[in-house]
């Protein structure tokens, strides 16, 4: 394991890389973008997470109720992990990829102490069935909005970030962060 000097909260890089994040970086929140264009993609559901769980819109609030949360921390820890592919049509490897890194995004919120907001992929795949919008969340203190349900262009967040979007032909990459 590297030196695990503190990199936000009790959280170290060493911590991030046991967890499979092989890419971090430290921002500052005034400079993640928030846009209601990122919102209108939510709303076009390409994903089919559109109004299915509380993680994302509308379910999530507002924009600016969104903007407002993350807000509220100076700082915001962006993580990153990619994914092979077999080829670029490899739907299975995108689901498993993203089932990997929304499980390994709970385990680091389960390890951080402190007060924060985290944010990841998107959907929710705590509950066998969602309780939206019939009922509350079942596990509020334990619930990522995604990034682009929160209004973030993830490829600014990466470029502000300074780290890559894309890694490569047949690869897929997420990306979640921590405001702290
Ligand atoms: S924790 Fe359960 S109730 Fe809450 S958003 Fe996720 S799936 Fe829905």
């Amino acid at each position: 394991m590297k030196d695990d000097d503190v990199l936000f909260l009790n959280i170290g890089a060493g911590t991030l890389e046991q967890l499979g994040f092989m890419r971090w970086a430290v921002i500052k929140t005034a400079d993640v973008c928030f846009s209601p264009d990122v919102r209108k993609m939510c709303e076009a559901n390409r994903c089919g997470r559109y109004g299915t769980t509380w993680a994302c819109p509308p379910g999530l609030g507002t924009l600016e109720e969104c903007a407002e949360r993350c807000r509220r921390f100076e700082n915001c820890a962006v993580f990153s992990r990619f994914y092979e592919l077999e080829d670029s049509f490899d739907f299975e490897g995108m689901m498993d990829g993203h089932k990997d890194f929304s499980a390994a995004s709970e385990k680091l919120r389960s390890m951080i102490e402190g007060e924060f907001l985290m944010l990841s992929v998107e959907g929710c795949l705590k509950c066998g069935k969602c309780t939206y919008p019939d009922a509350p969340c079942r596990f509020p203190e334990r619930l990522s909005g995604s990034l682009e349900g929160y209004g973030i262009f993830v490829n600014k967040l990466a470029e502000t970030a300074g780290m890559p979007y894309n890694s490569g032909p047949n690869t897929v990459t997420y990306f979640g962060a921590v405001f702290f």
